[in-house]
């Protein structure tokens, strides 16, 4: 039996981090689902939110934090948020962790609906690779800690409320016998204490993303089917600025930071459109920027806008944004100049709803990072909220868990999937349709019509997936089937409570209710077996 008192789905930065931190609890396992460094994390550019400077408070944190959010903001967890985020970051950069400096004082940035320079980066635009790496390295340096590439989150090993480990699909010959490895792997059933998922976001679930393809909310099917209520999944935050390129899905994200420094959004005729629409223009908060951006698109007819950097300073460009610099020189750009640009999906806020120690539904189910609803971020994510959030909350989780205690006896569970020919180009084709659809029907600007076709459509590709799984025999599970089932689910989650919610708040935009309606100031819930509900801001949602 592999037996761990701690197990960690996922290997992004909340992951890591409370791999790290737990390992000072007991040993640990780590498995992600493709390589270490696979993660929205690596990928983060603009930086980490988080007062550090004489002029900044907390409450002004606090204050920017809430405004993006909309009304829809747990204020307890905002205060943990803005309160343990200095003491996370001292901490990382008191045991070796080098953020960008002028002057030798810390370099603070400026992104959308902040009203202070409090964004730290690393690497110029490179935060995410330099803190994930820095973490990796701190990982690393533990003997109790094991990661296991190339495995998949499959389901939670769940009984009577409890969960008791994971099950999963391995390709890593530490788990494997080396047969498996070379037939695509096979099912592995891994025990623990407690069980941490950290396994990102939903946005690839979308046909234009800023994510790796990995991130299409496994860990949120999973834990919905276990019984988790699920909070908020209608509010999806789509980037206003990544690389157009034609004919390719491929969205490489050009920082908010960049408009910070002050490069502007252009029309076609090479007007500032965001100026009249908004106080802080191309600052604006990013439901509003991206918004514009895709209704100044369908005025024009045109599939981007243009951001424009002409009149900055060229070499302070290329020091803070040599990554960037160097994506769009590789698609044939020149960020000092003039780039397309066009939304993104980038960020899912709602997810399973968690306490502000990380604690579920589930005992001995934890979840932390951006899988996590603890209502920090309401309506919509203030931008560079999200790093600094994987730190604070994944910290917590880690003391909680210790509270918990250990399991004495730990109930047998059986192996479920088969071992049959893989269906890759069946799951590719119904992910492309699934995504298609979800752009389609459930983007930037949704509507009653839209979103009752989208899931119908979902429905449909359902009906059908179950039809072929009736046909196998001995009712075993196969891989991607499950991988399947997961997106309709996912896809399920987003669309109903976007169906129900008959207004426009931050991440989410009905066309037929544009304004803000008091009535649906709360937040959506939905839970397996239950009917669809709702519950009050700073209420009893959070607690566990
Ligand atoms: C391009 C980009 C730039 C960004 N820039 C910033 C920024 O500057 N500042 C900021 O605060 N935020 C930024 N964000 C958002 C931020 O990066 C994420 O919200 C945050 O990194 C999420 O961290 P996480 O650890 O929760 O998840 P992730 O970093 O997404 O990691 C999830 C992990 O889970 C694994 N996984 C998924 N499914 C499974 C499964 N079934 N089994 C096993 N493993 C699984 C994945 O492979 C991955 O390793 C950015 C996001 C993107 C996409």
């Amino acid at each position: 039996m592999h037996k761990f008192d701690y197990i960690i789905v996922g290997s992004g930065l909340a992951g890591l981090y409370a791999a790290y931190k737990a390992s000072f609890k007991g040993n640990v396992a780590v498995i992600t689902k493709s390589h270490i460094r696979e993660s929205n994390s690596f990928n983060a550019q603009g930086g980490i939110a988080v007062v550090t400077a004489g002029d900044d408070d907390p409450q002004i944190h606090k204050s920017d934090t809430l405004i993006a959010g909309r009304g829809l903001c747990e204020e307890e967890a905002v205060d943990i948020l803005v309160n343990d985020g200095p003491d996370r970051i001292a901490e990382i950069i008191a045991s070796g962790m080098k953020f960008d400096t002028e002057g030798g004082a810390l370099a603070l940035g400026l992104e959308g609906g902040h009203h202070k320079r409090r964004i730290l980066h690393a690497g110029g635009d490179s935060t995410g690779k330099w803190i994930t790496e820095f973490v990796i390295s701190k990982v690393n340096q533990r003997d109790n800690i094991e990661i296991f590439e190339n495995t998949t989150l499959l389901d939670l090993l769940i009984k009577e409320g409890v969960c008791y480990g994971v099950r999963c699909w391995s390709e890593n010959s530490k788990l494997q016998a080396s047969d498996s490895v070379a037939n695509n792997g096979s099912e592995v059933l891994l025990y623990a204490n407690h069980v941490f998922i950290t396994s990102g976001g939903t946005s690839a679930i979308y046909a234009r993303t800023t994510n790796p393809e990995t991130t299409v909310g496994d860990g949120l099917a999973i834990a919905y089917n276990a019984g988790c209520r699920i909070v908020d999944m209608e509010f999806i935050q789509f980037h206003p600025s990544a690389l157009y390129q034609k004919d390719s899905p491929k969205a490489i994200l050009i920082s908010e930071a960049v408009r910070g420094e002050g490069a502007h959004l252009l029309d076609k005729r090479g007007k500032r459109f965001m100026v009249p629409i908004h106080e802080l223009a191309e600052l604006a908060p990013r439901d509003i920027v991206a918004r514009s951006i895709f209704k100044q698109m369908i005025k024009d007819d045109v599939q981007h806008v243009t951001l424009s950097l002409r009149h900055l300073n060229r070499e302070k460009i290329l020091k803070r944004f040599p990554g960037i610099y160097a994506k769009c020189q590789e698609y044939g750009h020149d960020l000092t100049q003039e780039i397309p640009v066009a939304p993104a999906a980038h960020y899912t806020v709602g997810g399973i709803a968690s306490n502000h120690n990380g604690r579920t539904d589930i005992e001995r189910l934890y979840v932390c990072g951006e899988i996590a609803a603890t209502g920090i971020m309401g309506a919509n994510r203030l931008a560079s909220n999200s790093l600094i959030e994987c730190l604070v909350f994944a910290n917590r989780a880690v003391e909680d868990s210790v509270t918990v205690g250990k399991i004495d006896n730990i109930p047998t569970f059986d192996k479920m999937f088969c071992r049959e020919e893989a269906n890759r180009e069946a799951y590719a084709e119904l992910k492309s349709e699934v995504s298609n659809i979800m752009n389609r029907y459930a983007g930037i600007i949704r509507s009653e019509e839209g979103l009752t076709e989208g899931l119908k459509r979902i429905n449909t590709l359902r009906l059908g997936l179950e039809a072929d799984a009736a046909t196998r025999e001995n009712g075993q599970r196969e891989f991607f089937e499950e991988a399947s089932r997961r997106l309709l689910t996912v896809a399920t989650l987003i669309m109903t409570p976007a169906l129900m919610r008959k207004e426009s708040r931050g991440g989410h935009y009905r066309e037929d209710y544009a304004c803000a309606d008091e009535n649906y100031a709360v937040h959506s819930v939905q839970q397996r077996g239950k009917e669809f509900t709702t519950a009050e801001v700073n209420g009893d949602c959070f607690d566990f």
